[in-house]
């Protein structure tokens, strides 16, 4: 069996970025990416600081790729299936692979609810269908928005946006929208629409924006839309192992990244907190380092 110091699950910008520190901290390590990262979506990010022209997500996750290879590491392209205690620390099973590691890094992102569409992807690439207003509502400031969803994180959305437009629908898919009078006066001092019939298909396309096609007659064009469907934690193998995790299924940190089992770190989307490429990076420096730095404390080679 192989045995590593440590296995990094996830190899988007939160276990790419602890897979860059842990191959400077010189440590045995795994890292193992089932090849779905949000970043992998993003048609070119316009916040993420240090780029006045913006980067696509694909080439950030390329350029980090590149600089983890030039310290000598590479991401296995396989799903951690399992991790379980053991007296060394943890048993890992991934990729029909085996592995001992002493302590384990998750870092599995989340996975967006995309609206019901075929091509929904093809529209998130293209820039059309959009999942984070804060990532990317400036870019779309004075545009026709609508506002994909009924749950109060769509209601948020939608309130958000109209810091930028004056022009924002919440389309509903035919759900009804039983919002408490307080809501409903509030959007409607925002000056917010509600659309609530019954949508047959949404379509995409360059030229045309988004349009709502409604069940019966007629359809409703916006130039973007935003799903406000919410998001689903890829928190699996931490409740397998017991890791603490809030209403919401993501991770429960300590601000060190540190979460309820000793020896299991957690960064980026995984982890409660706000889902941004910058805060993964952060959290995932904070955690490998934390890791190392335990790792010499428990080699009786460290002060603290
Ligand atoms: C359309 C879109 C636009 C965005 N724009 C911006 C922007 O402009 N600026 C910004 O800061 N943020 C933006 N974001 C958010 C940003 O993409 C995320 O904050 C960032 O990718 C989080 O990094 P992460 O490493 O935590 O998760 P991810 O990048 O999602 O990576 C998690 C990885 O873990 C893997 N994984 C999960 N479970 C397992 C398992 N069991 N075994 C192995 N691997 C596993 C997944 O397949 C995935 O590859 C955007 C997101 C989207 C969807």
């Amino acid at each position: 069996m192989q045995a590593v110091d440590c296995v990094v699950v996830g190899a988007g910008p939160a276990g790419l970025t602890a897979a860059i520190y842990l191959a400077r901290f010189r440590r045995r390590m795994a890292v193992f990416d089932a090849g779905r990262s949000r970043a992998a979506l993003i048609p070119r990010s316009h916040n993420h600081p240090a780029f006045p022209d913006g980067i696509r997500g694909p080439d950030l996750l390329e350029r980090m790729r590149a600089q983890l290879a030039g310290f000598g590491g590479q991401p296995a392209a396989a799903r951690v299936q399992s991790i379980r205690r053991s007296e060394a620390g943890f048993t890992v099973e991934a990729g029909g692979e085996t592995l001992s590691a002493r302590g384990v890094i998750l870092a599995t992102g989340v996975r967006d609810r995309l609206p019901p569409m075929a091509d929904a992807v093809a529209g998130v690439k293209a820039g059309r269908i959009r999942q984070c207003p804060i990532c990317d509502a400036w870019e779309v400031r004075g545009r026709r928005i609508a506002v994909i969803g009924s749950a109060p994180c769509a209601v948020g959305e939608a309130l958000f946006l109209r810091h930028y437009t004056d022009d924002i629908t919440l389309v509903t898919l035919g759900a009804p929208f039983p919002a408490p009078p307080a809501v409903l006066a509030l959007l409607a001092r925002a000056e917010i629409g509600i659309e609530m019939r019954k949508v047959r298909r949404i379509s995409h396309g360059a030229g045309q924006g988004v349009v709502f096609h409604l069940d019966g007659f007629g359809q409703l064009p916006f130039d973007v839309a935003y799903s406000g469907l919410g998001i689903e934690p890829q928190t699996e193998l931490a409740r397998d192992l017991g890791v603490e995790c809030d209403a919401e299924g993501r991770i429960v940190t300590d601000a060190r990244q540190r979460t309820s089992v000793p020896m299991v770190w957690a960064a980026g989307d995984a982890v409660t907190g706000l889902n941004q490429i910058a805060v993964a990076m952060a959290q995932a420096e904070i955690a490998a380092t934390g890791f190392h730095t335990e790792m010499r404390r428990r080699e009786g080679l460290t002060l603290l």
